[in-house]
């Protein structure tokens, strides 16, 4: 019998997520100048609608899959972050592209589009704890040390979309590509074409789990770097050996998911099917049946058939969405806890409404810029990885 979706239970974030609760300290930092409706007022979906009316084919609303349904209800176009920079490209004639995502998704946007269209995160407070653990002075460092031991010319650095503008900008100056979790097999038999090893940043689970389970590589050719420790951590003969240094850097998300969640789950619902992201940690990759990308978790679950059973370990808004839209397929997530992406939820219909009704009124809020020299190297990483065999 198929079960029916089972919320995870929410935990002290979580709640604070959903509104209810309040922590002042959590919203230090936050950008918005002007009036931000507040969440209690009825009218914030009419007002949306309305300002999306007035604004017509000069607003172009990207959601990224892990945005709140309250928000993506309002997407002209729903994707993951590659996918959603490529649709903004793709429609110049949009000046203003509304980027329903994270900081370092709106500057690839901004540095995709053209010169005239600008780009805006309705809340600056929207980072991304994973490109944040990479910060362009430590990777430098990092560069400087592999120089000194006389192996930078042997090293090519590929980044993961989920990095800042500067790290994508650092690796197109340095000959390398940018990878997606979909593309991150391509994207590395191209660097190890050209060069012995690897500098992957900054997410340390999707390089590892990439290069072990595609590539044939074992444990042992792999290295962490980590930018607080001197030298970052390693031995010279430890770097020398290595065939790929990984950044120490991960999702705070998919880093929850544990193999203790995959053997409950496993006990619980019989025959079920455990489906990951490969931003997962790699015991719990290992011992799941299917692993793959936001797009491939939609499409695993879009063509499994009615009756079957799965544990899904990626971001919950995703995870209920697909679940809502197949009630047929018993879906359930693989955490027992509620496991939100934080910045990605400081997106929510007040800030949305606000940066709408700002645009209406002539103004542009909390615009996203990439200087023009990082934006050129950046490009060509990117430019690189469009250009992948
Ligand atoms: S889910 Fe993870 S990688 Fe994605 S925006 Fe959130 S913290 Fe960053």
């Amino acid at each position: 019998m198929t079960e029916t979706w089972a919320e995870p239970a929410p935990t002290a974030t979580a709640l604070l997520l959903l509104g209810r609760g309040s922590d002042a300290d959590s919203e230090k930092g936050v950008d918005c100048p002007g009036e931000l409706p507040p969440a209690s007022d009825p009218d914030l979906v009419a007002r949306a609608k309305a300002a999306k009316e007035k604004l017509g084919s000069s607003v172009f609303i990207l959601g990224h899959h892990y945005q709140r349904d309250e928000v993506i209800q309002f997407a002209d176009v729903t994707g993951d972050s590659f996918k959603l920079a490529q649709q903004a490209a793709a429609r110049p004639d949009a000046e203003h592209i509304v980027f329903c995502g994270v900081h370092f998704m709106a500057e690839s946007a901004d540095i995709l589009t053209k010169e005239h269209q600008k780009v805006v995160l309705p809340d600056l407070a929207a980072g991304c704890s994973m490109a944040d653990m990479a910060a362009l002075t430590q990777v430098e460092k990092a560069w400087e040390q592999f120089t000194d031991l006389g192996i930078a010319g042997d090293v090519v650095p590929v980044t993961y979309m989920n990095s800042t503008a500067d790290i994508k900008g650092f690796v197109g100056r340095h000959g390398g590509v940018v990878c997606t979790s979909s593309n991150a097999k391509r994207a590395l038999e191209w660097a190890y074409a050209r060069g012995e090893k690897v500098f992957f940043l900054p997410d340390q689970h999707l390089g590892r789990n990439t290069v072990v389970r595609e590539m044939g590589f074992s444990l042992d050719d792999c290295v962490l770097y980590n930018p607080h420790k001197p030298n970052g951590g390693l031995s010279e003969q430890e770097l020398r050996d290595a065939k790929i240094i990984l950044w120490r850097g991960h999702c705070s998300v998919h880093g929850r998911f544990t193999l203790d969640c995959v053997n409950e789950v496993r006990e619980r619902v019989p025959g079920v099917n455990v489906l990951v992201h490969p931003e997962c940690k790699h015991e719990v990759v290992e011992a799941a049946d299917y692993v793959g990308s936001t797009e491939y978790i939609i499409k695993v679950l879009d063509e499994a058939p009615a009756g079957s059973s799965w544990a899904v370990g990626t971001e919950l808004n995703l995870v209920r969405r697909v679940a809502a839209a197949h009630p047929d397929k018993n879906i359930t997530f693989l955490d027992r806890t509620v496991c939100y992406c934080s910045t990605m939820n400081r997106i929510d219909l007040p800030h949305l409404v606000w940066a709408l009704e700002e645009l209406v009124a002539g103004r542009v809020p909390n615009q996203i810029t990439v200087d023009g020299d990082t934006a050129h190297y950046a490009r060509v990483a990117l430019d690189q990885m469009l250009a992948l065999p």
